[in-house]
């Protein structure tokens, strides 16, 4: 998580203003109990109804160690890495302040511009410089040195003005320190139970550590609804709302909200009115999951006996408890981007073996699908930094399986870790981000390499091998998917990236998420022509994207003859009641019209109708 600007806001250069302090549950004018609405984005449904924790610095651990002087240089090279990084974000808050208005706009402005300012400062730098080159500090420890030295010259002083300014420094030492050190806030343990998060950026990793027991929910001003922050919020079952453009100049810390991830708002200081129909909702949800779950040994499947396997993405391995208690049928994914995540070294084989193993014995018998390293593009992990270097365009640059394939041992330990953790229950081995018959080649040869070289060490594994699958989730794979069938033994079709990709829109960008249209007729043909190449050579096909979690678009998975969907554990019950009241015959029928419209609206239509016709006969 990203630490927010407070709102200690800068007036601007040569005007002074007192410090403002949040108060609890007061609004930016000070006065308490105004109600404020916020809206963002709907990104994981659910209602918190908790007390405001605004993320900010004081959790963050600073690592100190000595550097050697051979690498003092790189060191360096870290830190402007992580100004750079922060430049960007300041553009990126810059584009999201435009959308203000009046004073809020203003005062934003000058405070980004103050930050800027601080980040581009020759003293800072310098001072950064002299500390690593001739102290040998670790750029970390170099930063928060020389933050806390300027920020005690402002400080010292008794004004208000200048204690001001003193706190904007460590804002923007906090922001470099972050970018350093890309960790996450380590406080989410001491939270009181309930508490919903504010922060500026809410990462992936950030979201690993949250607890759903004690995380009633959160928010953030960027982030988009199809990242992947989105996405494990929504497998946890923790209501969030992205985007939100006013978050943090209007709330403050221990102040009621109600976060609605249904709806996209944020609401500070409730009226009683407000929190009185929010707890009504609140319970009718409980009555309607309740519900859902006594359909949880049922099979998924249409009234004209069409049966569909439903299984589980998951994130964690602490998801396997849940997946269970929604009824999954096995892993359809299993992201192990989670193993490299929130921590400074790699995982070795045998550590990712023992995690694997867990995950496989916790499935009980029911096959697991795990996909290779997913890393790059917005999915960070420190541990390879150097790996995945800088890229222009992360989206379109070194990740998933060209990482793989690029770094050998990583790719070797992960396949190695799959063969031996297979010996314990049925797994599947799927490949990211594929985009030609090569890489599926160079896959292959690496297993034969593991295969026997666990051999030579006696290491019992997975006997046969277990099937390899390509995710379809570039257009050119999708396009291509009737020579790539050929290569792989299943096909998992990933509409998050595929529709990213197709349509050129960024899913986590909130500022274009409204462009991000998974009933696009690009999008609708490619995952078409994929299922039909898999279906026509008699191998599984699968979607596991976050489309496949949505009950709208079920009728037209069936339709298109896919027989296997898996998502995240709590769309399980919704999807497999919106099967059971379906006619499979229908379903094709309606996928043969679908086809034939040009425009997302006029499918969205025949959507609606085959679901009202369904309702009716319920
Ligand atoms: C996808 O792209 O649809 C997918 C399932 O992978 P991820 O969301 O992890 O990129
Ligand atoms: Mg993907």
């Amino acid at each position: 998580m990203k630490t927010e600007p407070k709102k200690t806001a800068s007036p601007g250069p040569g005007k002074r203003s007192a410090k403002t302090h949040g108060k609890p549950g007061a609004n930016r004018a000070g006065k308490p109990g105004a109600e404020r609405v916020l809206s963002g984005l709907a990104a994981a449904p659910g209602i918190a109804i908790g007390t405001v924790y605004l993320a900010r610095g004081a959790e963050l651990r600073v690592p100190q160690y000595r550097v050697p002087a051979r690498q003092t240089k790189a060191e360096f090279e870290r830190y402007e890495k992580a100004i750079r990084q922060a430049m960007r974000q300041l553009d990126k808050l810059r584009g999201k302040a435009e959308a203000f208005h009046g004073a809020s706009a203003e005062e934003l402005g000058f405070l980004l511009e103050a930050h800027g300012q601080m980040l581009r400062s020759g003293r800072l730098r310098e001072g950064v410089r002299r500390r690593i080159v001739e102290e040998r500090c670790n750029a970390e420890q170099a930063v928060a040195a020389e933050i806390e030295a300027i920020a005690e010259t402002f400080g010292s002083v008794e004004d208000d003005y200048l204690a001001a300014r003193a706190e904007e420094v460590r804002q923007v030492g906090h922001r470099i320190l972050r970018n350093l050190t890309a960790r996450t806030f380590s406080g989410f343990g001491e939270l009181p139970a309930g508490s919903v998060i504010l922060a500026e950026e809410v990462t992936p990793a950030d979201t690993a550590l949250m607890d759903p027991h004690r995380v009633g929910g959160f928010a953030s001003v960027l982030g988009g609804a199809e990242g992947h922050t989105a996405i494990m919020a929504r497998s946890l079952g923790i209501p969030a709302v992205l985007g939100v453009t006013d978050l943090l100049a209007a709330a403050a810390e221990g102040g009621a909200v109600v976060l609605d991830g249904d709806r996209g708002l944020v609401i500070l200081n409730p009226t009683k009115r407000r929190l009185e129909s929010y707890r009504k909702r609140l319970s009718r949800q409980h009555a309607e999951s309740r519900s859902l779950g006594r359909l949880r040994d049922l099979p998924g499947e249409t009234l004209d006996g069409c049966r569909i396997g439903l299984q589980a993405n998951l994130e964690l391995p602490s998801e396997v408890g849940p997946a269970l208690a929604a009824g999954a049928e096995g892993v359809g994914l299993l992201r192990t981007e989670f193993l490299f995540m929130n921590r400074e070294d790699l995982p070795d084989e045998d550590e990712q073996t023992a995690i694997l193993t867990t995950v496989i014995e916790g499935m009980a018998g029911r096959p697991v699908t795990v996909r290779t390293l997913d890393v790059g593009g917005e999915k960070l992990a420190t541990a390879l930094g150097a790996h995945l270097g800088e890229s222009m365009n992360p989206a379109l640059g070194l990740r998933a399986i060209r990482l793989s394939l690029r770094v050998p041992e990583l790719l070797d330990a992960q396949l190695a870790a799959i063969l031996r953790a297979g010996a314990a229950g049925p797994v599947r081995i799927l490949l990211p981000m594929v985009s030609s018959v090569e890489e599926v080649r160079q896959v292959r040869a690496a297993l034969q390499r593991v295969q026997a070289r666990l051999h030579r060490r006696k290491v019992p594994i997975a006997d046969p091998l277990p099937p390899l699958g390509a995710m379809i989730e570039i257009p050119g794979a999708a396009l291509a998917a009737d020579a790539l069938i050929r290569e792989v033994d299943f096909f998992a079709i990933g509409t998050n990236d595929l529709i990213m990709y197709t349509l050129a829109i960024d899913r986590g960008d909130e500022r274009v998420a409204n462009l991000y249209d998974p009933l696009h007729p690009a999008v609708l043909r490619l995952i078409h022509f994929a299922a039909d190449a898999a279906l026509r050579a008699g191998k599984p096909v699968s979607v596991c994207g976050e489309m496949a979690g949505d009950p709208r678009f079920a009728g037209l998975f069936v339709g298109w003859g896919i027989r296997e969907l898996s998502m995240r554990a709590p769309a399980i019950g919704q999807v497999k009641r919106r099967l059971r009241a379906m006619d499979g015959a229908a379903a094709s029928r309606l996928v043969a019209n679908a086809m034939l419209e040009s425009d997302r609206a006029a499918v969205a239509r025949l959507l609606d109708a085959f679901e009202q016709h369904d309702g009716r006969r319920r």
